[in-house]
């Protein structure tokens, strides 16, 4: 049976409005992971409008939900994430203005990644209900990707099974279905208990819990050297005493280890925790480690990323108004050249020298590099080894805007964010549509998926009974 293509997009042309508006709300609301409590119900309310039988609250999170429309196979799963990052709030200015400073912003462009796959949910329904193909639309609302994976939780409580395809759209700089995989990761925060004493009159009795996080963080600093090249260790210190006079009796720091593969991450995280456990006995402080999530590499796709870039030829790249294009240029500014090529460079895009002089990619690249990796890492991978899942891009932010920046944020909220909104709700909605109504490309892409996955098993990084750290903005 043919997919109704034009019913969808129809809708969405129709709609563009309040999907525009429900984007810009959610950007407004710009609320942290695991507390999406106002973003969350504007989309599980909307999705329910539209027909959708909504489960919320899912895997003990209570911005987490599940909307399905829909009877039988195949199982199409649209991904949808709405939190944003601490202290980039920011104006929908080209300059550097906080609407609040040091509240929450947009910084990834998150306020778009739930609203255009809630598009595409919608916009498919109506044109399964046009043309009567059969299968099941699942709107996966995921919260904290930032930071605490919610993913990870639904994928440990069998969210994901029974699920044939999953598509999710992140806003970028460029537009895009790479291959390229993300790093796996271990989030853990280390507690240093230590003794209060004054520490001018009697230090010999206390025991500094910050001595403990220093002496651990020089520990791992002197790792670095002996870890694979691709591995990343980052951390902050979150709690490091009180004021001067009193020997710190409390101090703890928060690390990110990442590496390609799931056992390269441990081997690695081992080592750090060792460390940590030489400085708790180096200053005779007590040790508590608390890992607070762990991801895994992204498996790629290249049936459901060819299915995307054909998707995005067929539409058509937005055409952009001259406030639009002003405004673009004003962020340009801000980021120098240099930057700009090494950004560039570093996707590793065939032909990507092309674009250094561009202000906004106006291209549609084949998928590549199979094989290769980003630094950063994603929630959704864990999904991608349950399912066979595409997470692809739309242009967005001028080329060569650094992630998790307030220029991100500005860009979200005008129309250079407003047009990928729309654009990436019609190319989710017409390959998801391609894959319901084709069962030998979903067959094609499972079995892609099996061969990926050949010996390798999924294991949860999450212990069973552990729960998603819903306190953990008030620690
Ligand atoms: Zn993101």
């Amino acid at each position: 049976m043919k997919a109704d293509k034009k019913a969808a997009f129809g809708w969405i042309d129709a709609n563009k409005d309040r999907l525009i508006d429900l984007s810009d709300k959610i950007w407004e609301f710009a609320e942290l992971g695991l507390v999406e409590f106002k973003s969350s119900a504007l989309l599980a309310d909307e999705l329910e409008k539209h027909g959708f039988k909504v489960e919320r609250g899912v895997s003990g999170m209570p911005t987490a939900f599940v909307a399905s429309w829909g009877k039988g196979k195949p199982g199409i799963g649209l991904l949808g994430e709405y939190d944003a990052l601490p202290g980039l709030s920011q104006k929908s200015v080209p300059h550097e203005e906080p609407l609040e400073a040091g509240k929450p912003g947009h910084g990834c462009g998150h306020n778009i990644y739930g609203t255009s796959a809630l598009g595409a949910a919608v916009a498919v329904k109506r044109a399964m209900e046009k043309s009567g193909l059969r299968g099941t639309i699942k709107f996966f609302g995921c919260p904290a990707e930032e930071n605490y994976s919610g993913k990870v939780y639904m994928v440990r409580d069998c969210c994901f099974d029974g699920v044939d395809a999953v598509l999710g759209h992140h806003p970028g700089s460029m537009n895009a279905a790479s291959l390229r995989s993300s790093l796996a990761i271990v989030s853990a925060r280390f507690h240093f208990y230590g003794k209060a004493a004054h520490a001018g009159g009697a230090p010999e009795q206390g025991r500094s819990a910050l001595d403990a996080v220093e002496l651990m963080n020089v520990g791992v600093n002197f790792l670095r050297e002996h870890v694979i090249q691709d591995a990343r260790i980052h951390y902050i210190v979150e709690k490091g005493g009180f004021q001067p006079n009193i020997v710190p009796p409390y101090a703890r720091s928060w690390y990110y280890v990442r590496a390609p593969e799931r056992h390269e991450v441990e081997f690695i995280y081992d080592w750090v925790v060792d460390i940590a456990k030489g400085a708790a006995m180096m200053t005779r402080t007590e040790l508590k480690v608390e890992v607070e999530a762990g991801i895994y590499n992204l498996m790629p796709n290249r049936t459901l990323a060819e299915v995307i870039v054909k998707n995005m030829r067929e539409i058509g790249l937005p055409k952009y108004s001259k406030a639009e294009l002003e405004f673009a240029a004003e962020v340009a500014k801000t980021i120098p050249r240099e930057e700009k090529v090494t950004a560039l460079k570093k996707t590793k895009r065939p032909g990507w020298e092309r674009l250094v002089d561009k202000l906004l990619d106006d291209e549609v690249p084949d998928p590549w590099g199979d094989g290769d990796y980003m630094h950063g890492s994603t929630d959704v991978a864990d999904v991608s080894w349950k399912a066979p899942t595409v997470e692809f891009y739309t242009s967005t932010w001028v080329l060569g805007t650094p992630g998790h920046s307030w220029q991100n944020v500005a860009q979200g909220r005008v129309g250079l964010g407003h047009k990928s909104l729309l654009f990436s709700a019609k190319v989710m909605a017409g390959a998801a549509l391609d894959l319901l109504a084709d069962e030998k490309l979903v067959a094609k892409a499972r079995e892609e998926h099996r061969r990926r996955l050949g010996s390798k098993k999924y294991k949860s990084p999450l212990a069973a009974d552990s729960k998603p750290p819903l306190d953990a903005w008030n620690k």
